[in-house]
Order: structure tokens, then sequence, then C-alpha cells
């Protein structure tokens, strides 16, 4: 039996560094059952394949015209040849099929990507070397990290909030869903949680507990809901060996004291640094009130040294803040927000100078000047408010 894996974001996404682990766990089914299992990297010859998997997570990620377009959306169906199956959010949205559960509780194979890997690792190290630069695979390796650090999986499923944004619209609950063992590989350095909204699952200390047993750093890769924390919570995740930046969602601006109050209690028991939230533009609107409420959760966050992670949506069809007159000044909040580098030592102006003097062409604005100024311009009072606010300039209490 020959089987043909294709992870569809590897091959249509430049910078994609994430394996796919319903990819993973395909492939260690079908070896287990003997099988002969290649991750494709193209979408040749697919008829050679007694069956071929395509994965997608993002939507917008490219796949052959003939396969985007045998796709249903609504019902979660295909019409393609026998041996060709297609599967994931990237096709079917909230509409995407589950796995059957022989496969969704399989160990997941992680040396799937391992050729993959070399493969790059060999292409890096010949073009430093036609370059005559030197090759340094330790460095180069740091991108594959997810790949060969981690064990990935989800301890729950679900989530009971139905964001009208989100793709999780299945359940109306989160609920326990895999044990630790059932992909957890000891041979590996750290854990990757890909729960929905763990904190809302019932069972939340009990895993929590469990993942510190195994003295191993981990980490939540979705945002968690921080609307959900208490006292307990905190206890319990921040004196966690945490992997990396705790990351949260302020998706709202009518949470706003909510997230405040929450911000406050995060603050109780933990000074860290790595505290991240992911916040939500262009959703509800794309006009001066949608910058506005984005400037107001950064400004908060902010005064708790927490980072802001600028999420520009987008739904399966449209990418609302391109069209937006503020397409510029969104794009260079997110330049300044998402990089912490910046967001730490400078403000928004001081980021828009520093890019302005980079700027080659004289007499000119730079696009980041540009967004700024114009925008000044119309709203100084807005600008005022919040442009020269400075991470810095803020003392955590306590
Ligand atoms: S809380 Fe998070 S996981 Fe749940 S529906 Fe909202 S965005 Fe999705």
């Amino acid at each position: 039996m020959k089987i043909g894996i294709i992870d569809a974001d590897l091959l249509g996404r430049q910078k994609h560094r994430f394996p796919n682990l319903v990819c993973e766990k395909l492939s260690a089914y079908w070896k287990e059952k003997g099988a002969e299992v290649e991750l494709k990297l193209d979408y040749e010859n697919l008829n050679e394949f007694d069956h071929v998997y395509i994965a997608k997570v993002f939507t917008d990620t490219w796949v052959p015209k003939w396969i985007q377009e045998s796709v249903n959306m609504d019902t979660g169906e295909a019409n393609l040849p026998e041996n060709i199956h297609v599967g994931g959010t990237g096709f079917f949205f909230a509409n995407a099929p589950n796995l059957d559960d022989e496969i969704e509780h399989h160990m997941p194979d992680y040396n799937l990507y391992n050729d993959w890997i070399d493969n790059e690792v060999r292409k890096a190290e010949q073009a430093a070397g036609e370059a005559g630069k030197k090759f340094n695979k330790r460095t180069f390796m740091v991108q594959f990290k997810e790949y060969t650090d981690y064990s990935i999986g989800f301890m729950t499923r679900g989530c009971f909030r139905k964001c009208p944004f989100c793709v999780n619209q299945k359940y109306d609950k989160v609920f326990r869903h895999s044990p630790l063992d059932e992909f957890y590989d000891p041979s590996r350095k750290k854990i990757c949680l890909l729960d929905d909204n763990f904190l809302g699952c019932p069972e939340w200390r009990t895993i929590l507990e469990e993942l510190k047993a195994l003295k191993k750093p981990f980490k939540f890769k979705q945002g968690m809901d921080e609307r959900l924390l208490t006292d307990e919570r905190c206890e319990v995740l921040f004196s966690a060996s945490y992997d990396g930046d705790y990351t949260f969602a302020f998706d709202n601006i009518s949470d706003y004291d909510l997230i405040h109050r929450k911000l406050q209690l995060i603050r109780k028991y933990t000074k860290a640094t790595n505290i991240k939230f992911y916040v939500l533009v262009g959703f509800e609107s794309t006009d001066v009130q949608d910058i506005i409420n984005m400037w107001r959760r950064v400004a908060l966050l902010m005064r708790y040294h927490c980072l802001p992670y600028i999420m520009r949506y987008q739904n399966k069809n449209e990418t609302p803040w391109k069209k937006s007159e503020y397409r510029s000044f969104y794009i260079t909040m997110a330049r300044w927000c998402n990089q912490p580098g910046f967001f730490k030592k400078k403000s928004f102006r001081q980021f828009c100078e520093a890019n302005q003097a980079h700027h080659k062409t004289e007499g000119t604005l730079c696009s980041a000047m540009k967004a700024l100024v114009d925008f000044e311009e119309r709203y100084p009072e807005i600008a005022k408010e919040y442009f020269d606010l400075r991470f810095d300039q803020f003392e955590l209490e306590g």
C-alpha cells in the first residue's frame, strides 16, 4: 500500500513552520498497517498512490484549482478521485469533518518531516557554501523546533463561547479529549498543546498538574481565555515551567473592564514579561472607531507590561482591513506591536521616525510615517493620547 501525505500549508505558505498534526497521525496510522508513507512535496502523479491525504489549516493557502473547486465548504464534502482525500479547516472552515477515532487518537509520527528538514538543511548549507558564507546549523535548525523538539496534541477540545470570527463552532463545552500518553513522546524536550479553550475545561486543574508532573516545559499555542482566570488558575498556571509566551486573547473592546481586572489579577501572581495578548482588529469595522478600540487595548496592555499582538481579521472570503482607508495604519501598528523589540523600546511615533530615518527617497515620507501623519492630521486628539506612550514609562506595581 502506497500512501501520499500533503501538508498543503507547508507547500503553499512560504514561511510556514509548524507540523500538521493530522498529517503526522495519518502517517503513523498507515505505517502501523505496513504501508509505505511519503510526505509529498508537490501535487504531481497523485494517481500512483493508493491514498493521498491533503490537509490544510488556513483557508487562504494555495492548492491547485481542481482541488479547491472540488470542495464544498458548507457540506464538508469534496468531489475528487476516490484515492484523494482532503481535510481541515483550510478546506471546510467550521464544517471540517472529524477524523475517524482510530486516527484521531493515534500517536503522531513525529518523524514524518525528517527527510524534508534534512533536505532544507542540505540546500541551505550548499547555498551558504556557494556564497562563501559560514553555515551555522544550530541557528538554522531553530526554525524547525516545533517539528523536532515538541510532543504535540490536544488535551481538551471544544469551546462554549462561539465567537463569530472563530472556526471553533462545533461544540458547546470544553471537554477532555486525549490523555497525555496518547501523544507524549518522552524523548522530546517540550510539549505543545493546541487546545482551543483549555481554561474552560472543568478538569483544567488535573490536566495542569499532569503536565507539571512531567517536569518538561509546555505551552498552549492558542490564546488562553483570560476571562476565566481566577486566583486558583493563576496560581497553578504561573507556577508552571512554561515554554515561551503565555498567550491570551483580548478580542473585544466590550471586555475592557473585565480584562483590566484580570490584568491586575495576573500581576498579583507574576511579573513575567512574556505575557502576550492577541488583539483582534478589523472585525467589527475598519473605521476610525476600530482604530480607537485597538489603541485602547494596546495602551491598557502596555500599562501592565503585557505585549499586544495585532491580529488582522480575515475570513475564508475576505480581508476587510485591506480595503480600509486605514490599511497602512493597520500595517504600521502591527509592525510596531508584533515586534516586541520595538514595542518595548519605542513609542509608536519613535518607531515611525526610525522607519523614516531609513527611508531612501529624500523629500518623501515612508509608509509608516505617512500613516502616522495622515492619521494625526485628521485626529490630533487621538494621536496626542496614544502616539507617544512608551512601554517603559509604566512601572509594574508591587
Ligand atoms: S473563546 Fe477562543 S476558541 Fe472559543 S470561540 Fe472564542 S475565539 Fe474560538
